[in-house]
C-alpha cells in the first residue's frame, strides 16, 4: 500500500521551516525581554499596520498588542479575560483582541510569562495608525493612561476609493509630525539614511512574504491559510528588520521545493477556497484538520495578504509609507475591495469563498453591506457565511459551522 493511501487525511503536512519560525520568534521575544528587564533599549508599542519602520529606525524594540491578542486567542484563553475588561467598562461587542488583552493585563497574566517575562513589556511610547480601525487608538490610550507615557498616531481616512495625492500628502505629513515626540522618547535624532534602510528591509520582507503567499497559486497548493496565519508572525512584528527577510528566504525555499516535488499542504487537494475575514484563532487547528479531511485547501485570504506593503520604497520613504499603508485592503472602499477580490479569485483558481463574520471586528467582516452578493453576481463563485469571532469563542457555534462547511463543500463537489 502506498504512503498516500495509508496517510490520515487530517494529518497535516507540516512545514519544515516551523523550527526556523520558532527560533526567529523566540529571538524577537528575547530581544524584547532583555530590553524590558535592563531598560537598555526603549520599547515602542505599535499597531500591526502602524509605522514599525520608523520605530525600528530609531532603535526601539517594537511590541505589537495585536500579536499578543492573537496569542491569547490561539491559547484559548480570551473568554477568561474578556469579562474583566467588560467589568472595566469595555463593551463585549468591541474588538475582542482589545478586551482579551486589557482583561489579561488587569489580571496580570500573559502567555509571555511562559517565556520568562514577568508581564508584558512596559512601553516608553505608544504609536498607532487608524488605517485598520479606530479601536486601536482607544486600545493604546488605555495603556498610555495606565503607564503615563506619550501616545502619538496617524489618522488615515477610511473607505478610500482613490488614493489621491491629498491623502498621501496628509498621511506623509502626519509621519513627519510624530517624529519630534518619537525622537524625544528615543533619545536620538531621526536619521534619514537609517529610515531608508528600514523601509528597504520592510519592502524586501514584504516582497518575500508576497512570494510565499503566491506559491499557493500552484495546483496543488504547497501552503494553506492555516500555515500562513502562523508563519506571518515575522512580517507582522519584524517588518523593517533583516530577521523577517532572513526567515522568509528560508520559507520560500521550502515552498519552492514543495512546488517542484508536488507536495501539497492538504494531502488530496480537490477544492480551493478563499477565506475572507479574521482567523478563528481558538479553532485554527481543528479547522485546518476539518478542511484537510474535506480535501479542501484555503489557498488565499484577505488577512494574510494584508501584510504585503510592497509599495514601500527607500528612495521615497515618507510618501511610499503613506501610499503602502493607505492602500491596505481594510482601508479601501467596497468597490476597490470587490476588484481586489475578483482578481485574487482568478489568480488562485478559487472555487468558493468563506466569509467569516467576526462579531467584534466589523472592519474585517466584509459581508455586512452586500459585497458577497455583488461579488457572486460578478464571478458566479459560490460563498458561505459563518458567524464567529476572532478571539471570543462564545460567539462561535462549532457544530453549526462544521455542518455548514461540510454542506458547502458537498455542494462544490456536486458542481464538478
Ligand atoms: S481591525 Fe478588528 S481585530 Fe484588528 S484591532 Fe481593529 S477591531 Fe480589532
Amino acid at each position: 500500500m502506498s504512503d498516500k493511501l495509508t496517510q490520515d487525511k487530517t494529518e497535516l503536512v507540516k512545514l519544515r521551516s516551523a523550527g526556523d519560525l520558532r527560533n526567529t520568534m523566540d529571538a524577537y521575544f528575547a530581544r524584547l525581554k532583555e530590553a524590558a528587564e535592563t531598560r537598555s533599549r526603549k520599547i515602542a508599542w505599535c499597531t500591526s499596520v502602524g509605522p514599525a519602520e520608523l520605530l525600528y529606525s530609531l532603535g526601539f524594540e517594537v511590541y505589537f498588542p495585536e500579536n499578543h491578542g492573537a496569542m491569547l486567542g490561539a491559547g484559548k484563553n480570551a473568554d477568561k479575560y474578556i469579562p474583566t475588561a467588560v467589568a472595566h467598562g469595555y463593551s463585549p461587542d468591541i474588538c475582542s483582541y482589545l478586551t482579551s488583552d486589557i482583561g489579561a493585563f488587569l489580571q496580570n497574566e500573559t502567555p509571555l510569562q511562559k517565556s520568562g517575562f514577568s508581564s508584558i513589556p512596559r512601553p516608553d511610547i505608544l504609536v498607532y495608525n487608524t488605517n485598520q480601525c479606530k479601536e486601536v487608538e482607544d486600545w493604546l490610550s488605555f495603556y498610555a493612561r495606565h503607564f503615563q507615557v506619550p501616545i502619538v498616531g496617524i489618522h488615515t481616512p477610511l473607505c478610500i476609493p482613490d488614493l489621491s495625492p491629498e491623502i498621501i500628502r496628509s498621511v506623509s505629513d502626519q509621519y513627519h509630525r510624530i517624529i519630534p515626540e518619537v525622537e524625544k522618547v528615543a533619545g536620538r535624532k531621526f536619521d534619514m539614511d537609517r529610515f531608508r534602510e528600514t523601509v528597504g528591509l520592510s519592502h524586501d520582507g514584504c516582497v518575500l512574504w508576497r512570494h510565499v503567499l503566491e506559491k499557493a497559486r500552484h495546483i496543488p497548493s504547497p501552503v494553506n491559510f492555516f500555515d500562513s496565519a502562523i508563519h506571518m508572525g515575522p512580517i507582522v512584528v519584524m517588518r523593517g528588520t533583516r530577521y523577517a527577510v532572513d526567515y522568509y528566504k528560508i520559507l520560500l525555499t521550502e515552498l519552492e521545493e514543495r512546488v517542484n516535488t508536488n507536495i501539497s499542504a492538504v494531502p488530496d487537494e480537490r477544492f480551493r477556497i478563499y477565506w475572507e475575514g479574521m482567523p478563528i484563532w481558538y479553532r485554527l487547528s481543528s479547522l485546518a484538520k476539518l478542511f484537510a479531511k474535506l480535501d479542501t485547501c484555503i489557498v488565499a485570504s484577505t488577512y494574510c495578504n494584508s501584510w504585503v506593503f510592497d509599495d514601500l520604497d527607500p528612495a521615497d520613504p515618507f510618501e511610499s509609507s503613506a501610499l503602502a499603508y493607505s492602500k491596505l485592503f481594510i482601508v479601501r472602499s467596497d468597490t476597490v475591495k470587490e476588484k481586489i477580490l475578483e482578481q485574487l479569485l482568478k489568480e488562485f483558481t478559487v472555487q468558493g469563498i468563506i466569509y467569516h463574520d467576526s462579531k467584534t471586528c466589523a472592519r474585517n467582516s466584509n459581508n455586512r453591506f452586500g459585497l458577497q452578493n455583488r461579488l457572486f453576481k460578478q464571478t458566479g463563485i459560490p460563498y458561505l457565511e459563518i458567524n464567529g469571532d476572532l478571539n471570543d469563542p462564545r460567539c462561535y457555534s462549532e457544530e453549526q459551522s462544521i455542518i455548514a462547511i461540510e454542506t458547502f463543500i458537498d455542494q462544490l463537489a456536486g458542481k464538478m
